[in-house]
């Protein structure tokens, strides 16, 4: 038998978290230090040096031997150097293991290496962490032994973000302070803070390592470039919540313990919708905190599956043909003292706070989706994004029957009388208990759902840091709030300007609400007549950053400058140059070394037969001709597409980084890739599977 887990015991036990602060700090630190998690008053060095000391010492009983600044750069991986604790104070060979208050507060990696976006020269190599102090120091096992870790922000020397969590931060702020003025206009005089909170559900493929390693393709780009269907997919949904199996469930069970020990409280696991694919959700947690908690399982997620011989791949598209993962983003925001904004209430017609923090969002959502789209593209995300199975390239909010009809009363007659209840669930079986359904259904294809006390935002790439969308909701949030807290602030009559407002912005901001089925090929067509952005790929996002609208919102807020925005849509374009870059020359390289020899060899077979088997006598040969040429016409037209490939990749460097090389590889490199693609896959289909040379479809999503 296993031995059991105590959960309790285990949970966060690595995780220099409130109750070890309190055990461990002086009570005047701990009060100090808890003031500016909790009200973001300024740190001193004396609270810095006493709290690095404890840490230090928890963290030595923890087997930490070295720390490190934990940040997020715009790589969209996450960063760290380890410092040993050690220090030399005399000549005489002895050592002290030390940390300061100044360690703790300020790294000083040698930032030259990171994405800038041209914000900060080479020779300009200074980049600064700072300590997140909001979101805890954990200590990590791994082969490197105990390492403290301490979730930093990442600034340049002139104090410009260059990594996700800075803007996040601020955005957190913004928000909170337009949405308290929004409370207190309702009589609410004791909320002290608003909260973004997030849960971000986390899918992912598991495969055979050794089958992985006969993978060019996922060893390079974590996707396949290549590969035919398999004679079964997905169609039978019979992988979608199955039975997980006993080399996965032990998988699962040291992802969960991993996660817990470090406080990210994974709580929902399963099988997804393809074969291979799961999922695993943590309990949400504010916004910066959920964002370190994703990196994290994302860590352990692939720590573990080497462990178990598999690989975990967190690539938005790994198969084509099947569904691909992403990332569920839900948010909400919640006071200090509880109270959840996006609470409806059994009679949200009554809600009158609650209506108008909802048409504020639709209001936000409807002036910025082309930002909040934004947010969701990444070069992955474009092979998974519109394709029937994730959310549509259209942004769009689904309200369900209830919301709808409320508001549908409000903007027809002005006054909103009643909410539609959920009904009774009869299944008509006596044994099993009836009980109250919620009031809206569901909707599985909206990319902007409400689900009862909370938005899911459906379009985050499974790979995607979940910063981004949340800074651009919490951002687009706070506009809007300020919008109508300015106006009702002034306003004579409470309740008869909040009721207009509600009426006018629900009326504006219909054509964002979109309750029917986003996968309709119909609904671009009506998107566009409605004038929502229709934003095919990434390359095509990247402008909404910086358009005079974006930069206005983001500098009002102090989330971004124009400078930094203009730096980071730099970086989205360099990033899908790279990676489209790195993506053709692994299939040229794949089809030229495995792809077309292995073809060969299997024409010089197919002849050989047919040459044996005409000298055996008069025999019938027709088949192998058939495949014979079948498969040589395949192959012609493999050669003449990886040569048009070649090409055009040959012309990559020729176009300026950024921009023109980023559109160059959408426009051209990307169709000549499906343009091999497309012979290669039927020639799998041709070819003797002992010859093909590298692991199939079905054997990597069904022989795990
Ligand atoms: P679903 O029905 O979509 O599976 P769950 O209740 O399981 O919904 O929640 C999915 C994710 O949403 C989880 O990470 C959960 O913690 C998170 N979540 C639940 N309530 C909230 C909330 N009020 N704000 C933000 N996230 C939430
Ligand atoms: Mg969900």
């Amino acid at each position: 038998m296993e031995e059991y887990t105590d959960v309790k015991k285990l949970f966060g036990c690595d995780v220099f978290n409130d109750r070890v602060m309190q055990e461990r700090l002086p009570k005047k630190t701990y009060r100090e230090l808890r003031k500016t998690i909790e009200e973001g008053s300024e740190l001193s060095l004396e609270v810095a040096d006493v709290v690095a000391h404890e840490m230090k010492e928890w963290a030595i009983e923890k087997g930490a031997t070295h720390f490190s600044h934990w940040f997020q750069p715009l790589t969209g991986v996450t960063a760290e150097k380890h410092d040993a604790f050690i220090t030399t104070p005399g000549n005489d060979g002895q050592i002290l293991l030390s940390f300061s208050g100044k360690e703790l507060i300020k790294g000083e990696p040698d930032a030259s290496s990171f994405p800038s976006g041209g914000l900060r020269a080479t020779f300009e190599a200074r980049g600064y962490t700072t300590w997140d102090c909001t979101s805890p120091a954990f200590v990590r096992h791994d082969a490197a032994g105990g390492t403290l870790c301490i979730p930093t922000a990442f600034c340049s020397y002139t104090g410009e973000a260059l990594d996700q969590k800075t803007p996040l931060l601020r955005s957190m702020e913004a928000v909170s302070h337009e949405a308290l003025r929004l409370v207190r206009l309702f009589g609410n005089t004791t909320s002290k803070k608003v909260t973004p909170c997030v849960g971000a559900e986390q899918e992912y493929f598991l495969i055979d390592k050794e089958k992985w390693m006969q993978r060019k393709d996922l060893i390079y780009t974590g996707r396949t470039l290549f590969g035919a269907m398999p004679p079964k997919g997905q169609e039978m949904d019979d992988h979608y919540l199955g039975t997980i199996r006993q080399r996965i469930s032990a998988y699962m069970k040291e992802v969960n313990e991993e996660c817990w020990r470090l406080g990210v409280p994974a709580k929902t696991q399963h099988n997804e919708v393809a074969p291979a694919q799961h999922e695993l959700a943590p309990i949400f947690a504010p916004a910066n905190i959920a964002a370190d908690h994703n990196q994290i399982m994302m860590r352990i997620l692939k720590k573990v599956a080497s462990r178990h011989g598999m690989r975990c791949l967190l690539h938005e598209k790994p198969f084509a043909g099947v569904n691909g993962s992403g990332k569920h983003n839900n948010w909400s925001l919640k006071t200090d003292d509880g109270i959840n904004l996006l609470e409806p209430g059994r009679t949200p017609h009554e809600n009158v706070q609650f209506l108008l923090v909802l048409t504020c969002i639709l209001k936000a959502v409807d002036t910025h989706a082309d930002l909040l789209r934004e947010s969701a593209a990444d070069v992955g995300n474009d092979q998974r994004l519109g394709g029937n199975e994730a959310p549509p390239i259209v942004i769009s909010v689904f309200l369900g029957e209830q919301l709808q009809d409320v508001l549908d009363q409000l903007i027809s007659t002005g006054t909103a009388t009643h909410s539609k209840t959920g009904a009774r669930l009869k299944t008509g079986v006596r044994t099993l208990p009836d009980f109250m359904k919620d009031a809206a259904d569901r909707n599985r294809t909206s990319p902007f759902a409400f689900t009862g006390n909370k938005f899911e935002f459906r379009m985050v790439g499974s790979r995607d840091s979940i910063s981004n969308c949340n800074v651009v909701l919490n951002t687009i949030a706070a506009e809007a709030f300020r919008e109508a807290a300015d106006r009702l602030e002034k306003a004579e009559n409470f309740d008869a300007a909040v009721h207009d407002l509600i009426k006018e912005y629900a009326a504006a901001h219909q054509r964002i609400v979109f309750n029917g089925n986003g996968y309709a090929p119909e609904w671009e067509e009506e998107a566009k007549r409605r004038g929502l952005p229709v934003i095919p790929s990434m390359v095509d996002a990247i402008p909404a950053l910086t358009t005079e609208k974006a930069v206005r919102l983001f500098e009002e807020f102090h989330v971004f400058t124009r400078t930094e925005l203009e730096s980071r849509a730099e970086i989205q374009y360099e990033i899908y140059g790279k990676a489209i870059n790195i993506e053709a020359r692994t299939m040229i390289d794949m089809a030229t070394k495995q792809i077309i020899p292995a073809v060969v060899r299997y024409t010089t077979v197919l002849a050989d037969s047919i040459n044996a088997v005409k000298a055996a006598g008069p025999v019938d040969t027709s088949v192998q001709m058939d495949l014979l040429l079948k498969t040589s016409k395949l192959l012609k037209s493999t050669n003449s597409a990886m040569g048009k490939l070649s090409r055009v990749v040959d012309k990559i460097s020729s176009y300026k980084e950024g921009r023109d090389r980023a559109v160059f590889c959408r426009e051209k490199v990307v169709p000549a890739m499906e343009a091999l693609r497309k012979p290669v896959d039927e020639l799998e289909m041709l070819v003797d599977k002992e010859m093909w040379p590298m692991p199939s479809y079905g054997d990597l999503i069904f022989e795990v």
